[in-house]
């Protein structure tokens, strides 16, 4: 199938027949939070954890795409500029969204490569962008998008992928005595838990109590 894209890319898709890939072992259970701060924060049962920032180069490309948008409100509506602005835009937008499928494919199919048991967290994303006014562009279509692709890649590698409970306060619970605390806000990094007096950074304690689902 030839596909063109709106702004004249070409695109081949070739469907082909293929031999179950081949079995790579790996013995390992790893937690991902999900998060702004942060794009995931992982720990892994060898208590190693690992915090995967938003790329930079996402970053410098959505602040593109703001500048492509308000040159495009300031054209005139029908001219031959302002179809101009649009496929620039267009093509910010195309950049983007090959560059945040690039970053999730490696880093879904790195977290599927070397675990064999995956928790993450559904989304409550909604509920953030709505709360929180956050940058909706590095939320929500990511996260599905994430999960999506580690859905799929665990089903290929025989892999097993948890999704824990959205209800599950996996930021309120001390993950080492198990005590559930208060509601925590954005703002709150980190944290003492009241009961036992471990001390938190708020991401990677829920990676802790999302791991522990994976028993
Ligand atoms: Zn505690």
């Amino acid at each position: 199938t030839v596909s063109m894209t709106r702004t004249g890319k070409f695109f081949i898709s070739i469907l082909v027949n293929q031999d179950e890939e081949k079995w790579i072992p790996a013995e390992n259970k790893v937690g991902i939070d999900l998060g702004l701060k942060h794009f995931a924060v992982m720990t892994n049962d060898a208590m190693v954890s690992e915090k995967i920032d938003n790329p930079r180069l996402i970053r410098k490309s959505e602040a593109k795409v703001k500048k492509a948008q308000r040159a495009l409100s300031r054209k005139k509506i029908g001219s031959k500029n302002r179809e101009k602005a649009k496929l620039l835009l267009a093509k910010k937008h195309e950049k983007i969204a090959n560059q945040r499928q690039d970053f999730l494919h490696k880093l879904s199919r790195r977290i599927v490569d070397e675990n064999q048991v995956i928790v993450v967290e559904t989304l409550k994303s909604k509920d953030m962008m709505k709360n929180h006014k956050v940058a909706k562009s590095i939320g929500d279509v990511s996260w599905y998008e994430f999960v999506r692709q580690l859905e799929y890649k665990c089903t290929f590698y025989g892999r097993t992928l948890i999704k824990a409970d959205p209800w599950y306060a996996s930021t309120q619970i001390c993950s080492t005595c198990g005590v559930k605390g208060e509601k925590k806000t954005m703002d709150v990094r980190e944290w003492t838990c009241t009961h036992c007096g471990e001390y938190y950074d708020r991401d990677i304690n829920a990676s802790l109590n999302l791991l522990m689902l994976a028993d």
